[in-house]
């Protein structure tokens, strides 16, 4: 019979995939003789079973009955006994961390009677026992039954006042729960569950049915966690941090998440049960004050962690309660990190011997990488700083003040920048979050929520300013000095330095881009910031050194001009891969392509062509000059023609109205006759070459007298838009023809990107040298979609529906387009043993695509000059990972 569930001593950290994240990472804890409370995990298989039929596989109750029995005995307590009672908690817990995306419930088990038993376990502590009471009715409430939290804190709020949730008095909590029961029978019309094992049932179902709310699906979605995995649920005995001053709850970080840096990390609240410590209800202390209220537990901690990081060989974080001084662990999982961190802890890693160079490259990804390429602050720009807060998640962002999450989702959909200001954020916030440009609270510490989903989006968060009232009602908040910012009202935030100024800060390279520029220079006078960029791009630096070792793929760049072909060069590009010639036809040289385009005669054809020759010779010389000698892949005319002439509409109304010249009713004519329905799979590419004669002749002449003119030079020919190699093969003779005149040798190959290409790449191959691979095109004629007109349309619906995972414009579609082009290679390769393969569409710079293109054997990958470092760090840990999916 299937097994669904595990006890804590049965898993361990290798069945996140079964056991979920936590329930793996527990195991192991208990594994490592660490104090964890007694529990057990129930499978994510049950999970996708509930999820897929409705309800829980046969047998899953009598299998947690039996689990649960052994807990009592093990405890010695029955769940919910009157007098004496066990209580658990029930908590989800997938094989990716989803911070507070899903569902927890604390003190299962509590009711009209064992509430008593509680206290009286308690030694009379009256006020715990109603206090751990009203908190289960509250997250029940909230999380089970879907009751709106706010009018549980609304209710707790009245009767605190002023006063601090501690201060709360036995008959006041006993009251508050009176109230809370009364909120459940109004809002459900039944009373709260009172039996315990009816708690628990429910719990565990609604843990099964948070894998599938909003903000979760939203959450998986940025994050790109596939949608199919369900939650596990974990059952664990409670340990109380809320019994009084000699208990608490805690997180904590074996390093600094945000520099990388060893040291105590993490925040500590006494008389606290765990939501407390990331809610922000009350102020935390840093972990290091533990020392002074509770030193042998802080000491036993401290050991732990060690442990810990000596064991994942990697930065933890941990979740942990004192119960009446004693420790207890409840969470650890290899934490979330800023990219600079990620960075600086895999160089750290090695140098304490604990992981290789190889495993350093894979610890990092090209996400991170591209994260610390943003811009940051200019250090010598006049600003006006308004308060300081945590430097959560760092990053340059201006924007204007929004005080709510549909306001940030509002504002950013109309195209405005902003930052979502919040006093703290809660998972409500998520769309919010992801629609700013940064995020701003004034509560809460490193481990708020808005820090650690911040960190894990890469997006630019400052917390706990605490000088800053926040009054979200009024959209506005009030900074020292009386400064008022209302919403609308432009900020800057740095989350490196956690400053907050008024008005917009310009934004200047970050030292990772001078970097790869060359000209990351040292800086007198060190200060802290400098001391972590500089390890920073001392990390960086090895890294990529070791990447390029190991990396099998060429990176080379998208350039069309020398400005871009020497960055390119400065990233680390070993060439270029597309340098396509449309734009060369702009600007002033309009006119000349509405002449070639209105020729009739041959004569005033080959005139329009003259005139460009000599300015298409002068930009490849440019390119050729910048490349010193790496070699230039460039893309014969591919226009879209209606990019290209005049606004057919212009002209129409010009005629209308009798103000067209003679020109412009010749152009409308001639605009008319090539008007297209549908441009995208019009008269381009190859087709066009072999209408307009001599257009591609006059465009191979000027690279072959470009070529002899610079010493080194290395053209590589690309005829675009290939469906047959008869259309190759003509282009082919004259070009061959055209450079064998000048002297000059270039390789003459062809894009692959339309389907009939990948299909017949046999065939095409006997006429090309190499292929390189259009994935835009490709992707837009294998799906039968094209990204402009469709994306915004029904993308978000095919994300939802899960026929997409991702956009296929982001990321190859394995499937289907890369089906395509894994047939290319093969037939290719088959009839020319030396075809040289690469990529250009814009698939080229990213990660997933990246491993895939390594996988199937190309040569190398082109992208933009920006995303070069972010190629060429992928292409080296494709090479060093046997998992070529996980990029994460
Ligand atoms: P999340 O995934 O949102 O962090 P958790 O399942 O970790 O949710 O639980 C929420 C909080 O409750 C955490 O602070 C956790 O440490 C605490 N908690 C969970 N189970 C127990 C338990 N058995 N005893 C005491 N505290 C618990
Ligand atoms: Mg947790
Ligand atoms: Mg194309």
């Amino acid at each position: 019979m299937a097994k669904y569930v595990y006890n804590f001593t049965e898993g361990n950290r290798n069945l996140k995939d079964l056991l979920g994240g936590k329930g793996a990472n527990l195991a192991e804890m208990v594994n490592l003789g660490l104090p964890v409370p007694h529990g057990f995990t129930i499978t994510t298989d049950a999970c996708r079973h509930y999820l897929a039929e409705g309800s829980v596989p046969a047998g899953l109750d009598q299998e947690v009955a039996g689990h649960l029995k052994a807990l009592e005995s093990e405890m010695g307590r029955k769940l919910g006994q009157a007098d004496d009672p066990l209580l658990v908690s029930v908590r989800s817990g997938a094989k990716f961390s989803m911070p507070g995306m899903m569902e927890t419930v604390l003190n299962i088990g509590l009711n009209d009677e064992s509430v008593h038993g509680l206290a009286k376990q308690s030694g009379g502590n009256e006020r715990f026992a109603w206090d751990s009471y009203r908190r289960l009715i509250q997250m029940f409430g909230k999380t089970v039954l879907g009751i709106d939290g706010d009018l549980f804190e609304q209710a707790l709020d009245e009767l605190k006042g002023r006063r601090q949730d501690t201060d709360l008095s036995a008959p006041e909590l006993q009251q508050l729960v009176e109230t809370y029961k009364g909120v459940v029978r109004e809002q459900t019309g039944k009373d709260f569950p009172s039996d315990p094992r009816e708690q628990m049932r429910l719990a565990v179902m609604a843990v099964f049915d948070s894998w599938n709310a909003p903000r979760a699906i939203l959450y998986r979605r940025q994050e790109r966690i596939p949608a199919d995995l369900g939650t596990a649920v974990n059952i664990m005995a409670m340990v109380f941090g809320n019994y009084g001053n000699d208990s608490g709850t805690g997180v904590a970080f074996t390093r600094d998440p945000g520099s990388g840096r060893q040291g105590i990390y993490g925040d500590y609240l006494q008389n606290a049960q765990g939501e407390d410590v990331v809610a922000g209800i009350r102020n935390t202390i840093p972990l290091e004050d533990l020392e002074h209220l509770d030193k042998p537990s802080y000491d036993q901690l401290v050991g732990i962690m060690e442990t810990l990081e000596n064991h994942y060989r990697d930065l933890c974080d941990i979740e942990f309660t004192i119960e009446h001084g004693k420790l207890w662990m409840l969470q650890t999982r290899v934490g979330k990190r800023t990219a600079a961190a990620a960075f600086c802890i895999a160089t750290q890693l090695v140098d304490q011997g604990l992981i290789t160079m190889d495993e350093a490259v894979t610890r990092v990804t090209g996400d991170q990488l591209a994260n610390l390429m943003f811009p940051r602050f200019d250090a010598n720009a006049e600003k006006k700083k308004i308060a300081k807060g945590m430097n959560a998640s760092p990053g340059a962002a201006v924007g204007k003040a929004v005080f709510s999450s549909e306001r940030a989702v509002e504002l950013s959909s109309q195209g405005e920048e902003v930052i979502l200001v919040r006093r703290e954020t809660n998972p409500d916030d998520l769309a919010g979050m992801i629609a700013a440009k940064g995020i701003l609270t004034s509560r809460g510490g490193k481990t708020s929520h808005a820090a650690v989903v911040a960190r894990g989006m890469g997006k630019t968060c400052v917390c706990g300013a605490e000088e800053l009232e926040v009054l979200t009602a009024e959209h506005r908040f009030i900074a020292p000095g009386d400064v008022v910012v209302s919403e609308g009202d432009v900020i800057s935030i740095d989350g490196t330095t956690g400053e907050i100024f008024l008005g917009e800060v310009p934004v200047v390279d970050s030292a990772v881009v001078e970097y790869f520029e060359g000209a990351q220079e040292p800086v007198d006078g060190f200060d802290g910031a400098q001391e972590l960029e500089d390890d920073l791009v001392r990390a960086v630096d090895r890294i990529m050194r070791h990447a390029d070792q190991a990396r099998r793929l060429g990176v080379r760049a998208n350039a069309d001009t020398p400005d871009d072909a020497a960055r390119a060069r400065r990233f680390g590009g070993q060439g270029i891969g597309l340098c396509r010639t449309e734009h060369m036809f702009l600007g002033e040289r309009r006119q000349l392509v509405e002449d070639l385009v209105l020729a009739t005669t041959d004569g005033a054809r080959q005139a329009a062509l003259d005139a460009l020759e000599p300015l298409q010779k002068a930009d490849f010389i440019g390119i050729f000059q910048a490349m010193e000698g790496d070699p230039v892949t460039i893309r014969l005319i591919d226009p879209p023609l209606h990019e290209f002439l005049p606004d057919i509409v212009e002209l129409s109304i010009k005629a209308a109205t009798g103000q067209a010249t003679d020109k412009d009713r010749k152009l409308l004519t001639a605009v008319k006759r090539l008007d297209e329905q549908n441009p995208m799979l019009g008269l381009r590419g190859v087709r066009l070459g072999l209408v307009i004669p001599g257009l591609f002749a006059m465009q191979v002449r000027a690279i072959a007298q470009a070529a002899a003119e610079v010493p080194g030079a290395r053209p590589e020919i690309m005829i675009p838009l290939v469906a047959a190699v008869q259309e190759l093969e003509s282009v082919r003779e004259e070009a061959v023809k055209i450079l064998a005149d000048a002297g000059v040798s270039a390789l003459i190959g062809t894009m692959i990107e339309v389907p009939r290409a990948a299909l017949t790449a046999a065939q095409i191959a006997e006429s090309a040298e190499f292929f390189s691979f259009g994935t835009n095109d490709l992707t837009q004629m294998a799906w039968g979609f094209s990204r402009d007109d469709v994306e915004s349309a029904f993308f978000s619906r095919y994300l939802d529906l899960g026929i997409f995972g991702v956009s296929p414009f982001e990321t190859i579609d394995r499937e289907g387009v890369g089906r395509l082009m894994r047939i290319a290679v093969e037939e290719g390769r088959s009839a020319r043993p030396d075809l040289h393969l690469g990529i250009c569409g814009e698939h080229g710079g990213d990660p997933d695509s990246v491993h895939f293109c390594h996988d199937i054997g190309l040569d190398y990958v082109s992208c933009s000059p920006f995303r070069i470092p972010v190629a060429r760090l992928e292409a080296g840990r494709a090479a060093l990972t046997n998992t070529t999916s996980d990029t994460r």
